[in-house]
């Protein structure tokens, strides 16, 4: 069956038979595992539209098991993301995320526009990228469904905003939560964040927000940090994902 769909290379994956293997997050079906003869490596428009940052058209034909790209075209290079080596590793970073995120075959197409978003946005800036990083990982979480829950108790649903961060359950807790959850210093959950309004703030800016209004978004240092060391947490916590290849070039 021929098929085609918008799509990004997250990765190249193996050679299996002689035949080059990639990740594609295709926009009507998800990550896919698919085969191609049509080589990165070369001059031509097809060879661009299989390297990673470029928003790409393919054909394919889908066997019983797997994908082949047949043909590949370019929708839009961000060749500029290839001109800087930080934005170039913020962006390693994000595909990365993206495709430890994403289960196999499953459709997430608003998560592909957030993506194709945060390469033109991130193109044309020319620094403070890991705001831009960051900001776009809780936009993930968000349309995976699993944002945090910032606006009420993620315990008990209670109104009244508080100032703790629990990984555990995924969101802010009210005061007699955390009280309770703190009763007994032996049991003292060491995956609770203190946090301020001011970054309560930015998380729930950021989640209420497309990230196209994100272009100037520029953290401080200190809520930078914090908020860099919640998403950790919380994606190791929730998702499993541990620290990323990329994650050791990423500075601000
Ligand atoms: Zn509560």
């Amino acid at each position: 069956m021929y098929i085609d769909t918008e799509g990004v290379i997250l990765k190249q994956v193996r050679t299996l038979n002689n035949r080059r293997m990639v990740l594609l997050f295709s926009k009507k079906y998800g990550k896919i595992c698919a085969g191609s003869n049509l080589s990165e490596k070369g001059k031509g428009k097809q060879s661009l539209a299989m390297k990673p940052f470029t928003y790409g058209r393919y054909e394919l034909f889908k066997g019983r098991e797997i994908y082949n790209i047949n043909a590949a075209e370019v929708v839009k290079s961000f060749y500029k993301i290839g001109e800087d080596v930080d934005k170039y590793m913020s962006c390693s970073y994000i595909l990365e995320f993206t495709e430890k995120l994403l289960p196999e075959n499953q459709p997430a197409p608003a998560l592909f526009d957030l993506l194709i978003d945060f390469l033109e946005v991130i193109e044309r800036r020319n620094k403070k990228y890991a705001s831009l990083v960051a900001a776009y990982q809780f936009k993930a979480l968000q349309h995976s469904g699993n944002a945090p829950q910032i606006k009420i108790c993620a315990n008990c649903g209670d109104m009244k905003g508080g100032v703790h961060f629990s990984i555990k359950d995924g969101g802010i807790l009210c005061g007699s939560c955390f009280e309770t959850r703190n009763m007994a210093p032996k049991d003292k959950d060491t995956l609770i964040y203190d946090v301020d309004f001011g970054i309560v703030k930015v998380i729930s800016y950021i989640l209420d927000n497309p990230i196209t209004c994100f272009e100037k978004l520029a953290l401080d240092d200190v809520s930078l940090t914090k908020i860099q060391q919640i998403l950790k947490s919380y994606i190791l916590y929730h998702f499993d994902i541990e620290a990323l290849k990329s994650e050791a070039f990423l500075l601000d």
